[in-house]
């Protein structure tokens, strides 16, 4: 029998070293160490080992609560997407209130005026008012610009007039936006004086803060269980004409006047910002949580020990051809994600610092970088399912 604590004796690899380099220093290595530990001793955090035997409401609220716990053991530091790795790693499944921390956040620290993020950003933060991104339509996800959404501003009573014109057009998919969301950041064509002036993001009130019922003119439900992601609550949305103040249009890069005259700054592709955070969370924080399955594998390889070799002892698993085949490629691949992530974290980081500074010139590299990294992390993840 080969134990784990013989096999890392073999190894000559300093593991703080490559910790270090793995989540970017060796004071991160060792924060998420302990978040880990921090964990074990929080059972609101503990995934219970009854979880797959439970039903989706029960299983849903369970969730809910591991989601406010981490909130609460990150002290609601929601800036630095690296505080999601510890979250990520030890949630087993979908994780409430990722989305939404990690896109309508850092969409309205982004987009927003001070005015804005003066009047909504403490309340999100602390989940008192918990926003969906709502971007996705039946008709249209990849292709944003065509989204059929629309928002029509109103001189008369300086407000939009936010509406669903066509099945098509409805809201499809958004993170917790089934059950637990009461606002949402709404992606809709502006519309002033007939003329289009492209995708704008609007924080639009959808469920009573207090009853957590529908407000009027909005629908919204829950997409239902989906295989291997069954608790998450994505949702539908539509809007049957719903009014909301023209200081809800998220406004630091485009401002409107009171009679319709429309002010553009800057690329408009910062509209997309959040996606670019998402891309960040995606590139660093998720190959660490997906390294656990690779972990589990090499371990059980090392320990597992099947057919007898000349010497009449019995090999690990490892030893084999095949099973080095499949895990030592995965593992090289790991690294160079995990690598290139951190890499590509510190470009986004750059180009916001850009950004704010009024320099927008990063953007269509950034698009490029972080696409093709993407997709390069998901290729890994379904490889290792
Ligand atoms: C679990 C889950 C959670 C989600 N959460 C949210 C959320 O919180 N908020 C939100 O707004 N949305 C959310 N979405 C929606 C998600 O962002 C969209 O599914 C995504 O943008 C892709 O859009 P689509 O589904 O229309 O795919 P499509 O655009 O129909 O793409 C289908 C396929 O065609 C390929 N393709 C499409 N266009 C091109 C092109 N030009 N070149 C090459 N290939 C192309 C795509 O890569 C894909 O493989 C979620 C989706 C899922 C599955």
């Amino acid at each position: 029998m080969t134990s784990l604590e013989q096999v890392r004796q073999l190894s000559t690899i300093d593991q703080i070293q490559v910790a270090g380099l793995i989540f970017g220093s060796q004071q991160r290595a060792k924060e998420v160490k302990q978040f880990l530990a921090d964990c074990e001793k929080i059972p609101e955090v503990q995934t219970n080992a009854d979880f797959y035997n439970w039903n989706r409401k029960k299983q849903f609220l369970s969730k809910d609560k591991q989601g406010f716990s981490f909130m609460k053991m990150i002290n609601h530091q929601v800036d630095d997407m690296e505080q999601y790795t510890g979250p990520m790693i030890y949630s087993a499944t979908t994780n409430h209130y990722g989305v939404y921390l990690a896109m309508v956040v850092p969409a309205v620290k982004i987009l927003g005026t001070d005015a804005q993020i003066n009047a909504w950003l403490d309340d999100l933060i602390h989940i008192r008012k918990a926003a969906c991104y709502a971007q996705t339509e039946l008709g249209h996800g990849s292709d944003i610009q065509s989204l059929q959404t629309t928002a029509t501003y109103d001189k008369q009573t300086q407000e939009f007039v936010i509406n669903t014109p066509t099945i098509q057009a409805a809201k499809f998919w958004p993170g917790d936006l089934g059950i637990l969301a009461n606002w949402a950041l709404v992606f809709a064509q502006l519309v002033v004086d007939g003329t289009n002036y492209g995708v704008q993001s609007f924080m639009v009130q959808i469920r009573d803060e207090q009853t957590h019922k529908p407000l009027r003119g909005i629908e919204v439900g829950d997409i239902g269980p989906k295989m291997g992601y069954q608790v998450k609550d994505n949702g539908f949305l539509k809007f049957d004409n719903v009014r909301i103040p023209k200081f809800n249009m998220l406004a630091k890069y485009i401002s409107i006047s009171p009679q319709g005259k429309v002010v553009k700054e800057g690329d408009p592709k910062i509209s997309y910002a959040s996606m670019m955070m998402m891309r960040k969370l995606l590139n660093t924080v998720y190959p660490k949580a997906a390294a656990i399955s690779l972990t589990i594998a090499l371990r059980y390889s090392y320990t597992r020990q099947q057919f007898t070799n000349d010497k009449g002892v019995e090999n690990s698993v490892i030893e084999y051809q095949t099973q080095q085949h499949k895990l030592l490629p995965l593992l090289a691949n790991l690294f160079a994600v995990v690598l290139s992530g951190n890499v590509t974290s510190k470009f986004v980081d750059l180009n916001f610092a850009e950004v704010q500074k009024g320099n927008f010139s990063h953007m269509k590299r950034m698009s490029f970088i972080t696409l093709w990294n993407q997709s390069q992390l998901h290729s890994f993840c379904s490889e290792l399912c």
